[in-house]
């Protein structure tokens, strides 16, 4: 009598379970490859270069062996820094076939930031091309280089494929497991830094099994799919490059967003399906270059969107532009090794992200009791399944403060499940800034900050923009006497960092609202600096 039944309300997937195969990441999207030898699986939209499923299993296999004769072992960490590229699938899964762990690392970050990222993860390895060399070259580690130059000191890609066709098939008899890591993106979650998220193959794979048992059998083999979103991210390198390769379609891959060059590989590639994120359907609503295009010969059928919230008026403004082209939402987070919920192929209702996948249970909590809350009532969003990461790399803290004792993962996210099993997002409630799709960590610009000898405190808030979603904005105290003005507190935070995570707006304060036990308030903060820019 009187007890609460914590986890009344539990919601799953209208679809059955789907099995997961006990298999790698690589073999289970590598499967039957060898019945679509010939067809192309990757192609640069601007260069034309090409690999065929034939090429991706040689080259895979060929780098896997080199890697391990190279010295790497199962766990070492592999940092991958590169734009997005034909071979990019290719190192990352001939790093998970030979035991490695594959980290993407941002092109865009400074060397300062790659070496935080390399000390974070024990890298042992770098993979990266002849523009980025610069950045990694004093990192006192082997450094493999794609390019046409040969870098004295470093081992080139193409002779270290041809060292892998000639070793023999293992030198070290380890075997890899599903359960062994296999990805370490990085994300600062809820709260903190960025952090190594330990990934294992079973993660990845049952991301996967559930994402694509709606795809029909008729389309295996048949889709072309848009590769423009990063694959250092896990939504590119999971969510388009493995389920790709697992259904034997082909990615035409783009390293950046330029409207011309987008909407011509879209029309000359025939890409069907285009995983975008809300920026860039702002650009195709609104940027006029669109009009210079002859939109009735695209053949897409479907774009998804992820990554942050999509206005509902700009998910208006395509549909009337782009009429029969679908709209599919998704949300994902790294710590669930990419997808959570998506619409698959059918779409419901608009702004929902969509209905759980199968495999997969969710619920959603009070945040300040944690009771688990019943439909249409909006608290944190929980996920229990195969997919939640193993932990935070060396920080088991925030792991235990992202996974509880149950193995409920706590997203930081706001949203709630309707009568119909859709789900919402309406809000967030985790220190995360999101960029044009890309994460912000307050707490990595907040240090920065404060090394600024005239600072006395900082805090960083995210404020609502029309183009990026949002952007990161500083509340400043400074020292007393100190003359920097706005302008050079944004210039500091930027000759330190990447562009994306650049401050764009500073107010100078007298304080930093903090709650007793010294936590920032910033939803206060935010308030105040909203009415501030509003009533200015
Ligand atoms: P990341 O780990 O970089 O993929 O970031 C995950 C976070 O992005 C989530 O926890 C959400 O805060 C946000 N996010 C992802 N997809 C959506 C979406 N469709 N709507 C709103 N927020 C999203």
């Amino acid at each position: 009598m009187g007890t609460v039944v914590k986890d009344e309300h539990i919601f799953r997937s209208h679809h059955p379970p789907v099995p997961v195969p006990d298999l790698t990441l690589p073999d289970f999207v590598l499967h039957n490859a060898e019945l679509y030898c010939d067809r192309v699986a990757f192609v640069e939209a601007v260069t034309g270069k090409s690999f065929t499923y034939g090429e991706v299993v040689r080259d895979t296999r060929r780098f896997s062996k080199a890697l391990r004769s190279l010295g790497l072992r199962k766990g070492h960490v592999v940092i991958v820094l590169l734009p997005n590229i034909a071979e990019y699938a290719i190192i990352a899964l001939g790093v998970m076939a030979s035991g490695g762990v594959f980290s993407g690392a941002n092109p865009a970050l400074h060397a300062s930031e790659i070496r935080k990222l390399v000390e974070a993860a024990d890298a042992k390895l770098v993979v990266t091309n002849e523009s980025n060399y610069e950045k990694v070259k004093d990192l006192g580690l082997p450094i493999i280089v794609l390019g046409e130059e040969l870098i004295k000191g470093t081992v080139h890609w193409d002779e270290l494929l041809e060292a892998g066709a000639r070793a023999s098939i293992d030198s070290t008899g380890e075997e890899v497991n599903q359960d062994d890591l296999c990805a370490l993106p990085f994300s600062s979650g809820t709260t903190g830094i960025s952090k190594g998220v330990m990934l294992t193959h079973k993660n990845l794979v049952a991301n996967l099994c559930s994402t694509l048992c709606t795809v029909p059998p008729e389309a295996i083999g048949k889709v072309t799919t848009l590769g423009l979103i990063p694959f250092f991210h896990i939504y590119g390198i999971a969510g388009i490059c493995c389920a790709t390769l697992r259904n034997k379609g082909k990615v035409v891959v783009m390293n950046r967003f330029e409207l011309r060059t987008f909407l011509n590989a879209l029309i000359t590639q025939e890409v069907m399906f285009a995983p975008i994120v809300p920026p860039i359907i702002l650009a195709l609503v609104k940027n006029p270059i669109v009009d210079e295009f002859d939109l009735q010969k695209l053949k897409l059928e479907a774009i998804m969107t992820a990554a942050a919230p999509l206005a509902p008026e700009i998910l208006s403004a395509f549909e009337k532009k782009f009429p029969g082209i679908q709209v599919q939402e998704a949300y994902g987070l790294t710590e669930h090794s990419c997808i959570t919920l998506t619409h698959g192929h059918g779409i419901t209702k608009k702004n929902s992200v969509g209905m759980i996948l199968p495999n997969l249970e969710l619920k959603f909590i009070d945040p300040d009791n944690g009771r688990s809350l019943p439909r249409n009532t909006p608290g944190e969003l929980c996920v229990r399944s195969q997919c939640i990461m193993k932990g935070y790399y060396k920080n088991d803290e925030e792991t235990s403060r992202a996974i509880d004792e149950e193995g409920w993962l706590h997203t930081g996210d706001i949203g709630y499940i309707d009568d119909d099993g859709d789900v919402f997002i309406v809000d967030r409630i985790k220190e995360l800034i999101k960029y044009k799709g890309f994460q912000v960590a307050p707490a990595e610009l907040e240090a920065i900050l404060l090394t600024h000898s005239s600072i006395d405190d900082a805090a960083i808030v995210p404020l609502p923009d029309e183009e990026a979603g949002e952007i990161p904005a500083a509340c400043v105290v400074l020292n007393p006497g100190a003359i920097e003005t706005e302008e050079d507190i944004i210039e500091y935070v930027a000759s330190n960092v990447a562009g994306y995570k650049k401050v764009r707006v500073v107010r100078f304060v007298d304080a930093i609202p903090k709650s007793p036990s010294g936590k920032i308030l910033r939803r206060l903060l935010r308030e105040e600096l909203l009415e501030h820019i509003n009533g200015a």
